[in-house]
């Protein structure tokens, strides 16, 4: 079949198998030019390990630092008639050039929130690694079955307390308008840290520890957002912020269990990522953020954060704020670029967000989480969705 973008709202319903393997290799590329990343990590576990955030990590340890993975992610297989989800693609693409380059990648497709995926990974890391010294949490989901009762919790996007009105931006079609945003029940409140909190995290510690699989000496990471005032009421001071907020108090938990260094919170940028696109008011935030920081020559997406967080930031000694976090969206968060955010947010419209923010980047960035609009690759051609790239 040909296959193309079909975009239902903010995400994409179909995936392109050689578009997802260029962009792997893409982000092979930028870390192996960049030269070796100095890490005595080679045992690593990702966990959200296709997309985004968690497979720039995964590409970062195995191409930069040499490190053997196992990786956890949720997809949807192919079939003949379908494609199946980016994040397949990507996994098979990125084990691929991994085995290729001599290393072990072994990936669990299923619920990370599971008490069954949690014992086939360890059984995995068993086999193939013996245990793990770096431990990247990168999930980003809507939905959790709690394991111990069974309960289906679903997150919701919103402010606390007060209604908050925004603008926000139609990515499909270039719209600016105002959004109110209806607050949180108090029960939405807690089902979002139940599905994007800490409990999580911790009980994969938990049962990798128990298991005996934990390196000593071993670190754990979890990805934030802090963003500026800008997106707060929506994200900082809403849902989402509590239940990020929640990954502190789990940090201190770990740490308290398994050392002063064995935990740490890092605060990223805002990136275009099928997470990112679902938030409201982040689009357009990001479209103008794109502009701003490429116009100072400050531009990063996904791999690039990722690269500078393990080659600069996790490099000894690891510098953090005052609530222990590692600050990668130091310079999105630099008073340089958010005066110049701070300034233009009031003036974005319809009719000027073309001189103001950058859409036609931002909807190619969204194009190519799913293999959509990459250099090389024939999108005319006839292909079985079953194809690895
Ligand atoms: P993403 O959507 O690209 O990736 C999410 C990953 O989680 C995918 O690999 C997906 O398969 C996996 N996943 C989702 N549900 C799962 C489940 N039940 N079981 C197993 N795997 C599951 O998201 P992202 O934007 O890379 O987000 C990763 C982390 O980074 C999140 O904590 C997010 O808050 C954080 N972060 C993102 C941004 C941003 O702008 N995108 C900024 C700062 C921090």
């Amino acid at each position: 079949m040909i296959i193309e973008p079909k975009i239902r709202g903010f995400i994409c319903t179909t995936a392109h198998p050689i578009g997802c393997a260029v962009s792997v290799q893409r982000q092979i590329d930028h870390v192996v030019v960049k030269g070796a990343v100095e890490s005595a990590r080679k045992r690593v576990l990702v966990l959200g390990c296709s997309t985004g955030y968690g497979l720039a990590s995964r590409i970062v340890n195995t191409f930069g630092s040499g490190a053997d993975t196992v990786g956890v992610s949720f997809e949807k297989e192919p079939s003949e008639s379908k494609t199946g989800s980016a994040g397949w693609y990507n996994n098979r693409a990125f084990e691929k050039r991994a085995e290729a380059a001599g290393r072990i990648a072994v990936t669990v497709e299923g619920d990370a929130f599971s008490d069954a995926i949690k014992a086939d990974t360890i059984a995995q890391i068993r086999e193939h690694l013996g245990q793990v010294d770096l431990i990247v949490y990168s999930l980003a989901s809507p939905v959790r079955t709690d394991p111990k009762t069974g309960e289906v919790y679903r997150s919701a996007i919103k402010p606390m307390n007060n209604a908050v009105t925004s603008k926000t931006l139609n990515t499909g079609t270039g719209e600016v308008s105002e959004v109110e945003i209806q607050p949180a029940t108090d029960e939405e409140a807690a089902a979002t840290v139940k599905v994007m909190g800490g409990e999580d995290w911790e009980l994969w510690i938990a049962a990798l520890s128990e298991a005996g699989v934990l390196a000593d000496g071993f670190v754990t990471l979890n990805y934030t957002y802090l963003g500026s005032e800008l997106t707060w009421p929506i994200y900082h001071k809403g849902t989402l912020g509590r239940a990020k907020g929640d990954l502190d108090r789990a940090a201190a938990a770990i740490r308290k269990q398994h050392g002063a260094d064995s935990a740490y919170v890092v605060a990223l940028k805002a990136v275009v990522t099928q997470a990112s696109s679902a938030i409201p008011v982040v689009p357009l935030y990001g479209t103008m953020l794109i502009k701003v920081m490429d116009e100072m020559g400050l531009g990063e997406g996904t791999i690039e954060q990722i690269d500078r967080l393990f080659r600069v930031k996790l490099q000894a000694p690891v510098a953090l704020d005052d609530e222990n976090r590692v600050r990668v969206d130091d310079w999105e968060l630099s008073k340089t670029v958010q005066d110049e955010m701070t300034y233009r947010w009031p003036l974005l419209s319809t009719e000027t967000l073309a001189n103001l923010a950058d859409l036609d980047k931002h909807k190619a960035e969204f194009l190519r989480l799913f293999g959509f609009g990459l250099g090389g690759v024939d999108y005319s051609a006839d292909l079985d969705p079953r194809t690895v790239g």
